[in-house]
C-alpha cells in the first residue's frame, strides 16, 4: 500500500483510538493503515460445515459435529474427577471430556437431544475425544445468528487482557474496510492476475477477513500468498540478473592438462551421471565469462569433493588460483591431506593455513599466494583474514557452507577487486522451495545420486535399556576389525550437563572396553586444537577403535573403516544433524549401522523424527520432513534470511505456488526488465515500496 492516505495512524479509525492505537502499535506492530492492510488471521474457525464422527481424524482440528450425548460418566483422578460424555452421530461415536467444572456440566447435560458440538479433536491410539467443547442445544443453536468462517486473528496476552479480543480485531476490520476498501489499489499486473487466474486484490484483502464461504477464502488467501512470494522472487531474480550483467566473472575458457592428466590417469573412479552433470553446468558458467556463483548440494557421501578438485583445476588450468574453506580444522586437514595426495607428482603447489598454521609457514604461505606459486589454499576461515592476499584468485569453494556466517562469505567475495567464482557446497539438502527463496539469486546444482556400491546403512532406534546388546554388537565388530563412533549431545545452554554426560558416558565405555585390549580416542570442543587433531589421528590410523565425541565430528570426517554410529539421546539432536552424523559411515566396502540411542519418554516430534531416521537415508527427503518439523525459520543456515518473514504463504506448504511465482518473475523481467512498461506501473511502485522494506541478503548468500 503507498498511497498517501494510509500512512495515517490507526488511532484515527473508529473503535480504536490513541489507547488501542498504541497498544497494537507494541504488541502487533500495526502502527499505520496500511499496516492493517498487511496483517491476516492466522487461522480460521469453520463453523459452516458439519462433520460426521466417522470423518473425524487427528487432522482435523476444530470441528463441528452433530449428534447426542448417550452416556455420562464421572472419572476419579489425582485431583478431583473428570466427566466423560459418550457422544454419537449415525456414523459413530466419540468421547467429550472435561476436566473442569465437571459438576456443573454434568448437571446441565440432557441425554439423548440433539447437540450442536464444536471442539478440537485428539486421537490417542486410534482413541478420538474432544476435551472441553463448545457445546449447544441443536435447537438453541439454530435460533442463533448465522455462523460463518470465523477469522481467529494473532494476539497476545496483554491484549486480551486489555479486551482487544477477537472481536474487537473484527470489528477494527469492518471499519478500515468500511473507510477504505474503495482506496486499495491494484498491485499486480492486469496480465498476471488473468494468467493465473487470482481475484482482484480488493477482494482479496475483503474475503481474507470477512470470508462468505471456504472457496472465497482459498481464493483470497492464493492471491495474497501468489503477491507475496511474486514480490520476493521478483528481488531475488532481479539480484541475480543485475550480478550476471554487472559482474564480469573471470573466462577460464581452457580445460588444459592439469585437469585432462587427473581426469585421465589419477582418477580411481567413474564419476557419477550426476557428477558429470554438475561439472559441465559448472564448466558452462566457466567459461562463458559469466560470473559464477553456485550452490552445490549433494548428500553425504555423494562425491562433491572431487567436483571441487576437478573445478579448481579447471582454474588452475587457466592461469588463476584456488581457495577451499572448510568450517572445521579437523576438515580442513582431511581435504588437505587427501587432494594433495590426489595431485601427488603434478606439480601443483597445495597449502594448508588454519589458526594453528606456525608464523613461519604462514610467511611462506602469503609469498606463496602473492607471487603466485602457491596454486591452491586450503583451510579454515584463517583464509578470510585481511592479510591473506592472492595475486589472482579465481575460485573459491566453501565447503559445508550452512557452518559459515553471512558475513563470513561476503569476505570471500571481495578477496579480489574482480570476485571470484563461487562454488558453495553442503550436505544438508534443503528443500526445493527453501533453496528457492534463501538461495533465489544463486544457481543451484544438485547431486542427486550416489557412487554405486554404496550399502544402505541399517539404522535402528533402540532405548537406553538395551544398552548392553549395543555393546555386545560393538564388540562383534571391533572383533571383525570395525571401528565405532559414539556421538554426544552437546546444546547450548546445556553445555556443563552435556560435557558432563559426556564424561560418564566415556568412563562408562572406558569400563566396557578396557585396555589394552580396546583403545578409545575422545574429541570433544574443550579441547586444544592439537589434542583435537591427534585424538582424530589416531582414529583415522586405525589406532584407537572407538571415537567418544561431541558433534564436532558431525561435518565431512571421512573414516571408511568406521561402520557403527551410535548417537547417545538421539531425540535431542535435529534431523539434519541425525543426518550428518549418520553420514560418518556406509563410507567404506563393509555394512555400515547406526544406533539412536534414547530414553523411553519421547515427544510427538522426536518419535517422528527417529522414525523418519529408521525409514529414510533420502537426505532430501529428511529435509522436508525436517522443514514441516521445524518451519523454514529454523532450518541451518536460514536464520539470517529476510527472504523467511512471510506474513501469509508457507515454504513448506505452498511449494506450487512459489514454483509460479518464480517463474512469473523471470517471464516478467525477461519481457521488462526495469518495469518500465505502463502495464506495470502499479506492480513496479508496489515492488518499490516492498523492496524498500525487506532485507535481502547482498550478492551472496
Ligand atoms: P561428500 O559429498 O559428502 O563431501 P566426498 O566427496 O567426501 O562426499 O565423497 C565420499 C567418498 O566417495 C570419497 O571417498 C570419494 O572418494 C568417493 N567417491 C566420490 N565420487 C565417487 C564415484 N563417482 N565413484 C566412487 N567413489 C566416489
Ligand atoms: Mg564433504
Amino acid at each position: 500500500m503507498s498511497s498517501p492516505k494510509t500512512q495515517i495512524s490507526i488511532a484515527y479509525l473508529k473503535g480504536v483510538g490513541p489507547a488501542r492505537g498504541q497498544l497494537l502499535a507494541s504488541e502487533l506492530k500495526l502502527r499505520e493503515i496500511k499496516d492493517l492492510f498487511a496483517f491476516f488471521p492466522n487461522r480460521y474457525i469453520d463453523k459452516t460445515k458439519f462433520y460426521k464422527v466417522n470423518e473425524l481424524n487427528e487432522n482435523s482440528s476444530e470441528v463441528q459435529i452433530i449428534g447426542k450425548i448417550i452416556g455420562l460418566t464421572t472419572v476419579k483422578q489425582k485431583n478431583g474427577s473428570r466427566l466423560v460424555a459418550k457422544f454419537a452421530d449415525a456414523t459413530g461415536t466419540i468421547e467429550l471430556v472435561w476436566f473442569k467444572g465437571a459438576k456443573w456440566i454434568k448437571d446441565s447435560i440432557v441425554l439423548n437431544e440433539l447437540y450442536v458440538v464444536f471442539g478440537k479433536v485428539n486421537d490417542f491410539k486410534g482413541k478420538k475425544s474432544i476435551a472441553h467443547p463448545e457445546l449447544e442445544l441443536k435447537s438453541v443453536y439454530e435460533s442463533g445468528i448465522k455462523k460463518a468462517i470465523q477469522p481467529i486473528y494473532p494476539s497476545t496476552e496483554k491484549l486480551s487482557n486489555r479486551g482487544v479480543s477477537n472481536r474487537v480485531m473484527s470489528k477494527i476490520f469492518e471499519e478500515l474496510f468500511l473507510a477504505y476498501y474503495s482506496q486499495i489499489p491494484e498491485s499486480l499486473s492486469q496480465t498476471i492476475i488473468e494468467k493465473h487466474g487470482l481475484i482482484s486484490k480488493k477482494e482479496a484483502l475483503l474475503h481474507i477477513h470477512f470470508p462468505k464461504n471456504q472457496e472465497m477464502l482459498t481464493k483470497a488467501s492464493n492471491r495474497l500468498k501468489f503477491e507475496e512470494l511474486f514480490f520476493i522472487q521478483l528481488q531475488l531474480v532481479r539480484k541475480k540478473v543485475v550480478r550476471k550483467n554487472k559482474i564480469v566473472g573471470f573466462k577460464f575458457p581452457a580445460i588444459g592438462a592439469f585437469f585432462n592428466d587427473f581426469y585421465n590417469s589419477k582418477l580411481s573412479f567413474e564419476l557419477t551421471g550426476a557428477q558429470k552433470r554438475v561439472l559441465k553446468e559448472i564448466r558452462n558458467d566457466m567459461r562463458s565469462g559469466t560470473h559464477m556463483n553456485r550452490l552445490l548440494q549433494g548428500d553425504v557421501g555423494s562425491g562433491k569433493t572431487i567436483v571441487a578438485l576437478l573445478t579448481m583445476l579447471m582454474a588452475i588450468d587457466n592461469g588463476f588460483q584456488a581457495a577451499l574453506i572448510a568450517p572445521t580444522s579437523i576438515l580442513a586437514n582431511q581435504h588437505f591431506t587427501s587432494i594433495n595426495a590426489s595431485l601427488d607428482g603434478m606439480g601443483i603447489k597445495v597449502s594448508l593455513l588454519t589458526g594453528s598454521s606456525k608464523v613461519k609457514e604462514r610467511k611462506e604461505i602469503h609469498a606463496g599466494l602473492e607471487d603466485g606459486t602457491l596454486h591452491i589454499l586450503i583451510g579454515t576461515h584463517a583464509i578470510l583474514e585481511d592479510k591473506v592476499k592472492f595475486k589472482n584468485l579465481g575460485l573459491s569453494v566453501i565447503d559445508e557452507q550452512h557452518r559459515f556466517g553471512v558475513a563470513q562469505r561476503m569476505k570471500m567475495w571481495l578477496k579480489n577487486t574482480n570476485p571470484p567464482h563461487v562454488l558453495v557446497m553442503t550436505a544438508t539438502p534443503i528443500p526445493r522451495t527453501l533453496a528457492m527463496s534463501v538461495y533465489g539469486d544463486l544457481d543451484i546444482s544438485v547431486i542427486d545420486e550416489l557412487p554405486p556400491g554404496r550399502k544402505e546403512i541399517q539404522t535402528v532406534h533402540r532405548y537406553d535399556k538395551n544398552r548392553l546388546a549395543v555393546f555386545k554388537f560393538m564388540r562383534d565388530e571391533i572383533e571383525k576389525g570395525r571401528q565405532v563412533y559414539i556421538v554426544y549431545p552437546l546444546i547450548e545452554g546445556s553445555e556443563k550437563m552435556d560435557y558432563k554426560d559426556l564424561m560418564d558416558g566415556y568412563e562408562s565405555i572406558v569400563r566396557e572396553f578396557p585396555s589394552p585390549k580396546y583403545q578409545l580416542s575422545i574429541v570433544h570442543g574443550k579441547m586444544k586444537p592439537v589434542d583435537k587433531d591427534f585424538e582424530m589421528d589416531r582414529f583415522v590410523r586405525g589406532d584407537t577403535q572407538i571415537m567418544v565425541a561431541t558433534t564436532v565430528i558431525e561435518v565431512g570426517v571421512n573414516v571408511p573403516n568406521a561402520s557403527i554410529m551410535i548417537v547417545e539421546s538421539a531425540e535431542r539432536f535435529g534431523l539434519s544433524q541425525l543426518h550428518q552424523l549418520r553420514g560418518r559411515v556406509g563410507r567404506g566396502a563393509e555394512q555400515s549401522y547406526c544406533v539412536l540411542m534414547t530414553s523411553f519418554k519421547l515427544s510427538q516430534d522426536a518419535k517422528t523424527r527417529l522414525e523418519t531416521m529408521v525409514t529414510t537415508s533420502d537426505g532430501f527427503k529428511i529435509a522436508e520432513v525436517d522443514l514441516k518439523l521445524r518451519g523454514p525459520g529454523n532450518i541451518m543456515g536460514t536464520q539470517q534470511s529476510g527472504v523467511l518473514n512471510l506474513r501469509i504463504a508457507d515454504i513448506s506448504k505452498d511449494g506450487p505456488l512459489l514454483e509460479a511465482a518464480r517463474q512469473e518473475a523471470h517471464s516478467l523481467l525477461s519481457e521488462d526488465p526495469n518495469l518500465l512498461k505502463q502495464e506495470n506501473a502499479p506492480l513496479a511502485k508496489a515492488y518499490q515500496e516492498i523492496a524498500k522494506n525487506t532485507s535481502i541478503w547482498a550478492n551472496i548468500s
